[in-house]
């Protein structure tokens, strides 16, 4: 009954289920134990062929995910992802977790409310109220910012403004580039001297945003 509960509140739909829970008071976490069901193929196609004559052949070792909070409890879900086999080209590969974010650690609605706080706060700070090591929020925080970068369109950039600012009444600066058409951030550099020219992407005209540090 609860982990009928539980799997719909993770929304897993017909082809997953939870298939255990367990509460570790000293903790103060909830274990999350979700299995495929015998649904899990249906409408699934190979990804190399095409075909739908497909087999579950084993499963893969256990893996965690960090979940959403419950109360003052953390919730970390675990699976043995299946393996699937396509009887027609043989080719295998691990199903992925509905569930699974950019992360291969975290689930999707942990890091959208960790993108969210981290809007609001330090990521240190989120990092204790979400008890997770801010360094994994860094990480996660990274993918989302290249993934968002490499849909910017630089190609009609005529005009850029440069301007330095002080962090939290010390004398660490940023420099920020802008476009000085409609005034959207472009670029943020630790610094305030040349330097923050090389960190900046070396052509701010390319169609795609280059990669840069942050
Ligand atoms: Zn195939």
């Amino acid at each position: 009954m609860t982990e009928q509960l539980f799997a719909e509140m993770l929304n897993l739909g017909d082809k997953w289920e939870v298939s255990k829970l367990e509460v570790l008071a000293e903790q103060s976490c909830i274990e999350v134990t979700i299995k495929d069901t015998a649904k899990l193929l249906e409408g699934m196609e190979c990804p190399c062929c095409k075909r739908t004559d497909l087999i579950i052949k084993d499963h893969a070792n256990e893996r965690l995910w960090d979940h959403l909070q419950m109360w003052t409890y953390k919730t970390v879900l675990k699976c043995r992802l299946p393996r699937a086999l396509c009887k027609s080209c043989k080719k295998t590969w691990t199903i992925r977790a509905p569930w699974e974010g950019v992360n291969k650690h975290s689930s999707k609605d942990f890091e959208a409310l960790a993108l969210t706080l981290m809007r609001h706060m330090p990521v240190s700070k989120v990092g204790k109220l979400m008890k997770v090591d801010d360094q994994k929020l860094w990480r996660i925080l990274r993918v989302y910012i290249d993934k968002e970068r490499a849909k910017l369109d630089w190609s009609e950039l005529t005009r850029i403004g440069v301007d330095e600012l002080s962090i939290a009444k010390g004398h660490r600066y940023v420099s920020v580039f802008v476009d000085m058409e409609n005034h959207s951030v472009l670029f943020a550099a630790d610094g305030k001297d040349a330097q923050v020219f090389e960190q900046s992407p070396r052509n701010f005209t390319e169609r795609r945003s280059p990669s840069c540090n942050y």
